[in-house]
């Protein structure tokens, strides 16, 4: 008989690396699987994660690193595997992946969310040919040379000061005239001349053969059309929950997220989840380590019930 866990953790992102931290610490026999090697999530891709407490300026993937050298210095590290379906056996939640079935008593759900996309003509075949949803990660290549920014919230404008430094020309297209991103961000973005914002406008269509070389933009207040002589665009329009899996096992609200409160208590006895996936008003690391604990301060008071 294999070994049955008090806790399975899914997601290596800040909240499944803050359970880990606690989950450690409290003694429970935890299991920890993430898809990817890097620790971090969605932060790994993130510049500069300023809004960290003591932490200021700290890249997103040092600061991932150091959550993740946190839980292993305590005895816990993720394995690399990606699980394909979770089942709830009642008193036992059955997770399996390509090579493997692992049993629990509990389960944390942190998967956090993925970038969403624009659903537009060019935007998949010009993937990885000047079409890129991260600019810390591809920006480099665009040294000098002109790229667009698709989006008007904090991911956008980070991204849009990111490419400000190393580009000859940013253009950043919102389909308001306001941005949603923090005033902080929004300020240092003003301090670069390079930047120019197409304010009210939505991207129809990304042109170009084996590179991008532009994109097409409509202004939505006057159906005015617009080519931007571009050669990458970066969108950063917003995230989706990573629960595919999870559809028929729990319960999601209207945009996906499972359906959680602060305590990360889910319609599943035993099952909790933690961070960007469930429902919540503010999805920070910040915010995410928070849940990571309150998930696995909940484990705790569901094992001591079964016991
Ligand atoms: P977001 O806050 O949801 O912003 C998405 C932006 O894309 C919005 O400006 C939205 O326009 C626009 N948009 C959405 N769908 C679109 C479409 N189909 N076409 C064109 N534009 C579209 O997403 P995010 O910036 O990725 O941030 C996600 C979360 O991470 C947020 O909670 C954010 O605060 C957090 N985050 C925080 C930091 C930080 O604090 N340093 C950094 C990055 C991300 P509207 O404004 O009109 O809705």
């Amino acid at each position: 008989m294999s070994e049955i866990y008090d806790l399975i953790i899914l997601g290596a992102g800040p909240a499944g690396i803050s359970a880990g931290i606690y989950a450690a610490r409290a003694g429970l026999s935890t299991l920890w699987l993430d898809k990817q090697y890097a620790s971090g999530g969605q932060i790994i891709n993130t510049y500069e994660v300023d809004n960290y407490p003591g932490m200021p300026g700290m890249s997103g993937i040092d600061l991932g690193d150091a959550f993740a050298a946190h839980a292993e210095k305590l005895g816990l590290s993720p394995s690399v595997e990606n699980v394909l379906e979770v089942e709830d056996a009642g008193a036992e939640k059955i997770v399996r992946t390509k090579k493997n079935e692992y049993r629990s008593r509990t389960l944390i759900i942190a998967c956090g969310a993925t970038h969403r996309k624009l659903g537009i003509p060019g935007e998949e075949e010009l993937g990885g040919m000047g079409v890129s949803y991260c600019a810390t990660c591809d920006g480099a290549f665009f040294k000098d040379k002109t790229a667009v920014v698709v989006g008007g919230g904090n991911t956008a404008v980070e991204d849009a000061v990111f490419l400000a430094r190393i580009c000859q020309k940013v253009y950043v297209v919102h389909r308001r005239e306001e941005l949603r991103a923090d005033k902080i961000l929004q300020d240092r973005l003003w301090e670069y001349e390079n930047v120019e914002m197409v304010w009210n406008s939505i991207p129809l269509e990304i042109r170009g053969k084996d590179q991008v070389d532009g994109l097409l933009v409509k202004n939505v207040k006057t159906g005015e059309e617009q080519l931007l002589e571009t050669d990458g665009v970066f969108i950063a329009v917003g995230i989706l929950p990573n629960t595919e899996k999870f559809r028929d096992f729990v319960q999601l609200d209207e945009n996906g997220y499972i359906i959680a409160g602060e305590e990360g208590v889910t319609d599943v006895s035993g099952v909790f989840a933690a961070g960007d996936i469930r429902t919540k008003a503010l999805r920070q690391v910040v915010t995410a380590v928070s849940d990571g604990a309150n998930a696995v301060t909940s484990v705790q008071k569901y094992l001591l019930k079964q016991n």
